[in-house]
């Protein structure tokens, strides 16, 4: 039988010595309370960016391989030896991170011999998870809590191939989460991030993947809650650094939650949909601080985060026979052969225009092949502003009349739909931070 679960996240940022105390005594209150968590952990903080730029470093060579790994184990001893762990985890760690290291060598040998592949960036990203399992297992085992470790092989999330970004094959594997986790005596500490194809290869599920490994298991094993634990107090209206003001949503809607972008990882929330598992973002430092996110309430309409997301190309194709030569359909199999997102489209007779995010680099290429076939088309780095919550058509107007105002540059301007979660815009400005508390000055009362 199951016991009532919660599966808590605890991302890279928290996993240090200020917070490792909170995090066992939320762990305890917990069980006290007559549940069964299971922990779900990201890498410690920049580990996953270091091992990225690492592997695609141009010219590796042996010395300096042997010199990062030796970084990266210090690393993770330090925080360790900080936090003060017996001997007994301390030297149990020891061992198991020489083992997984002596794993991460091999693999940037392979590298430096045959270069680097999709296959082994991802076996390579996925070490900072291993590691960091390895680190909260040993505290809370030294604690008492009598945890035990599982790498995401392991259970095994399995995977689709789409190496970088890979999707989990929900329906075929869920039966052996259940089996691997059956009783729960112990406190389940497991891997986030990270896959395995059904061939066996290690795959990751994108950046922020851990909300989606949380996510995933909470459906899997029917939890009564998914807590994804923040240094910040949960969802904000914006982001301080710009709004000082800004403040913590109390609740948000899963579609909310898709739309806000950078909360979490969009993936993760078709999972807690799937069984309407209650997700929420709690601060571990104030707890009280916290939002909830769960099916939509009529309540309330209007917008509750301000948002913006930059770096995007806008490319504008000007041509009178648009329609006639489905430009547009071979344009998006250009973007879809780069793996160039598309975070837009608008078409109309003689303009089409297509704002793409240049997150993997290629974007140039996009155009280059675009250029050979159209010769009317420009691109040029725009930025997206947008609210989320829910809107009308006033709200639609006053955010493109404001915009406008600003002198923004306003490229493409946000239109309604129905249930609208998002109305987004557009602009050629940089002056993001003007706009965002602007834009909070008007929306969010
Ligand atoms: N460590 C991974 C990343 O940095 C996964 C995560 O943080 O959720 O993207
Ligand atoms: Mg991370």
């Amino acid at each position: 039988m199951f016991k009532k679960i919660i599966v808590n996240k605890f991302g890279g940022g928290i996993l240090a010595k200020k917070y490792i105390p909170l995090i066992e005594k939320r762990l305890r209150q917990q069980i006290k309370t007559g549940y069964a968590p299971i922990a779900v952990v990201s890498a410690l903080p920049g580990i996953t960016d270091e091992l990225l730029l690492f592997s695609k470093k141009r010219e590796l060579a042996g010395q300096s391989i042997k010199l990062f790994i030796s970084r990266l184990f210090k690393k993770h001893l330090k925080i360790m030896a900080e936090i003060g762990v017996s001997d007994k985890w301390f030297n149990q760690a020891k061992i198991e991170w020489e083992e997984i290291l002596r794993g991460l060598e091999k693999d940037l040998n392979i590298v430096r011999h045959s270069g680097l592949t999709n296959i082994l960036e991802d076996k390579i990203a996925a070490y900072g998870e291993k590691m960091s399992v390895i680190f909260l297992a040993g505290l809370l085992n030294d604690k008492g809590l009598s945890a035990e470790k599982f790498f995401a092989e392991e259970i095994p999330v399995i995977t689709d191939d789409n190496f970088k970004n890979a999707g989990i094959k929900y329906q075929i594997y869920e039966k052996n989460i259940r089996k691997k986790l059956p009783v729960l005596n112990e406190l389940p500490v497991i891997a986030g991030f990270t896959g395995k194809t059904a061939k066996g290869q290690t795959t990751v599920l994108g950046r922020g993947g851990t909300d989606t490994t949380a996510c995933f298991l909470a459906a899997a094993l029917r939890a009564d809650k998914v807590i994804l634990w923040k240094d910040v107090g949960g969802v904000l209206s914006a982001d301080p650094k710009i709004v000082p003001e800004a403040k913590t949503i109390p609740y948000i809607s899963y579609q909310e939650a898709e739309e806000s972008g950078k909360v979490i990882q969009e993936k993760a929330i078709q999972y807690v949909k799937m069984f309407n598992t209650p997700l929420e973002i709690v601060s571990l430092t104030k707890p009280e601080n916290k939002t909830k996110v769960g099916a939509a309430t009529r309540k309330k309409s209007g917008a509750k985060i301000v948002s913006f997301k930059r770096n995007l190309t806008l490319f504008i194709i000007n041509e009178e026979k648009i329609k006639m030569n489905d430009l547009l359909s071979m344009a998006c199999q250009i973007f879809a052969k780069h793996k160039v997102e598309i975070i837009l489209i608008s078409n109309a007779r003689y303009i089409l225009q297509i704002v793409a995010d240049n997150e993997n680099g290629l974007v140039d290429k996009v155009f280059k092949e675009l250029k050979n076939k159209v010769a009317a088309i420009k691109a040029f780095k725009v930025n997206m502003v947008f609210l989320v919550g829910s809107f009308n058509v006033n709200d639609v107007n006053d955010f493109n009349n404001l915009l406008i105002k600003h002198k923004t540059g306003l490229e493409i301007s946000a239109f309604l739909y129905e249930n609208c979660a998002r109305i987004e815009a557009i602009i050629k400005s940089d002056k993001i931070e003007n706009i965002i508390r602007v834009l909070y000055k008007k929306f969010i009362k």
